[in-house]
């Protein structure tokens, strides 16, 4: 498809009332359009992919298009010469830096001696300086004076990742934007409203995935769904095992699953995700090597406060950590020797797939046993109140309990003594 242009190109906003979840910043900026109370220089600030440019070229379109009534509406006609230029960024009224690459004071400087001439074609000449934190100290010195007094017919145009970078004397001298991050659901509707303009279909999980992977960038959900659509082929109907495919998420969230249902003790859910894992991965001894180290990240996540866990994905954090929530330390401590002595069972076995389904039941049903420690503390408790009867029942309840051990002790050294063949 040569003529296909990227979303994130193809949908970006040309107008103010088409930025997504910036209302606040949209109001603001129409109404100082509408009536004429512009101030000189303005400074955009957010997390990387949520509109800063594009807002600051709807700005430089608003205040230069040739429609007389585009000032009147904040909305720029988006087909004369002056708008479809600065869209493309192609008018020499409206300059764009990136600061990433020119930080110099000469580079400024440049910028400085050009302020003095009167636009070419448009009202305004807009100087948009995009990562404007990433300027030199002497830079920032010599822009200072032409921000305190510019001629009247320019506007700077700031736009930084990092506003605590940018110094104060530059800040105090601009009126200041935060463009929110979205939020998931935010992101979801936007890329169905998309998806629905491009007469395409999706599995409800599958933008699920890229709202939550895109971490409230609307350009990298766009550039996701690109690239979902591209794997696809460009078929009508995009599924969530592709997006799952594609975000390489197949196989740890699969693995988090299974960690979840084994200390759930449900068994025949563990088996069932087991051979889902194992139908594209027969390595038994690494898929318990990866339990393994999904136990120690739990622990860590449940005992350390802001325990950071590097190489898993927001999501894949979301969900250890609402196991870590849910789970007693006594079940994580109990799974993880259970799978270390699992390691030598799996290298030993000529059928290390049957080891492991073995591994599950035992694990499946040791976690699901209740915590007797915490059984005998309450006996305690009820001992000192004296409250025979509730004693009387606590006894009975661990002499059930006791039973449930036995039988699975039974179990246990039935396991110790076979042979798995
Ligand atoms: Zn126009």
């Amino acid at each position: 498809m040569s003529s296909y242009l990227v979303l994130a190109r193809k949908y970006r906003p040309q107008n103010f009332d088409e930025l997504v979840g910036q209302e606040v910043l949209v109001t603001t900026l129409a109404n100082a359009i509408k009536n004429n109370r512009l101030h000189h220089a303005y400074i955009l600030t957010g997390i990387r992919g949520v509109g800063k440019t594009t807002t600051a070229r709807i700005i430089a379109k608003t205040l230069n298009c040739l429609d007389s009534s585009a000032r009147l509406t904040a909305k720029a006609c988006g087909v004369c010469d002056n708008c479809r230029l600065i869209a493309g960024s192609k008018h020499q009224d409206v300059i764009e830096i990136d600061a990433a690459s020119r930080t110099g004071v000469d580079d400024i400087r440049e910028i400085i001696d050009s302020i003095a001439y009167a636009p070419v074609s448009a009202t305004y000449k807009i100087y948009i300086i995009d990562e404007v934190h990433m300027l030199s100290n002497s830079a920032f010195n010599a822009l200072l004076k032409t921000l305190e007094e510019p001629p009247a017919h320019v506007k700077f145009i700031f736009a930084t990742t990092e506003i605590r970078k940018v110094p104060i004397t530059i800040l105090s001298r601009c009126q200041r934007f935060d463009l929110r991050r979205l939020d998931e659901k935010e992101i979801l509707a936007h890329l169905k409203n998309i998806l629905a303009q491009e007469n395409l279909e999706a599995e409800e999980l599958a933008l699920e995935l890229i709202s939550k992977m895109s971490e409230g960038s609307v350009r990298d959900s766009l550039s996701l769904l690109d690239q979902a659509l591209a794997s696809n082929n460009h078929q009508k109907f995009l599924s969530a095992s592709l997006v799952e495919k594609m975000l390489g998420l197949n196989d740890k969230i699969k693995i988090i699953e299974l960690f979840e249902a084994l200390l759930g003790g449900d068994f025949s859910t563990s088996l069932k995700i087991f051979s889902e894992i194992y139908s594209y991965s027969s390595d038994v001894a690494q898929l318990n090597q990866e339990l393994m180290d999904i136990t120690h990240k739990t622990t860590s996540v449940k005992l350390v406060s802001g325990y950071r866990l590097d190489g898993y994905s927001k999501f894949q954090q979301e969900k250890i950590s609402e196991i870590a929530a849910k789970i007693s330390l006594n079940s994580l401590t109990r799974i993880w020797q259970m799978l270390s002595k699992g390691i030598a069972e799996i290298n030993f076995s000529s059928s290390p797939k049957t080891a492991f389904e073995m591994l599950m039941v035992r694990i499946c049903h040791v976690v699901a046993l209740p915590n007797l420690q915490k059984i005998l503390l309450d006996l305690n408790d009820t001992k000192n109140s004296k409250e025979e009867n509730f004693v009387a029942q606590k006894q009975s309840e661990i002499n059930d309990k006791k039973e449930d051990l036995d039988l699975v002790n039974e179990v246990l050294r039935s396991f110790e003594g076979a042979k798995i063949i």
